[in-house]
């Protein structure tokens, strides 16, 4: 009689998309929160400020707050004002999301 010996699956490939070692990013909610301002800086609307650059929405709350290159750069003060650590950019065509714990970018 004939034994037939199957091998595991070899692991080539890895399913996990999220970079090693980011928390953030890989437990980030596969379903974005609505954005509480959308198309809109928050903190500059309340400011009478138009003259953001780009816009970037908070994964933890919804918040969109305007880029470092903006003259306020309320999406990073967000950040340091709530410890709410990945962000996705807000801009049409663009899906990238951002780790501001590692500075990493997925
Ligand atoms: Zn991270
Ligand atoms: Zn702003
Ligand atoms: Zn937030």
């Amino acid at each position: 009689m004939k034994k037939i010996l199957k091998r595991a699956a070899a692991r080539t490939q890895q399913p996990a998309p999220a970079p090693t070692g980011c928390e953030e990013l890989t437990n980030a909610p596969e379903t974005d929160p609505a954005a509480l301002t959308p198309g809109v800086c928050q903190e500059c609307a309340e400011l009478g400020e138009d003259n953001w650059s780009h816009l970037r929405m908070c994964l933890s709350c919804g918040h969109v707050g305007c880029c470092d290159s903006s003259p306020h750069q309320h999406a990073t003060n967000h950040y340091r004002d709530t410890a709410h650590p990945v962000m996705r950019s807000h801009e049409p065509g663009e899906s990238w999301r951002w780790c501001y714990v590692h500075d990493l970018m997925d």
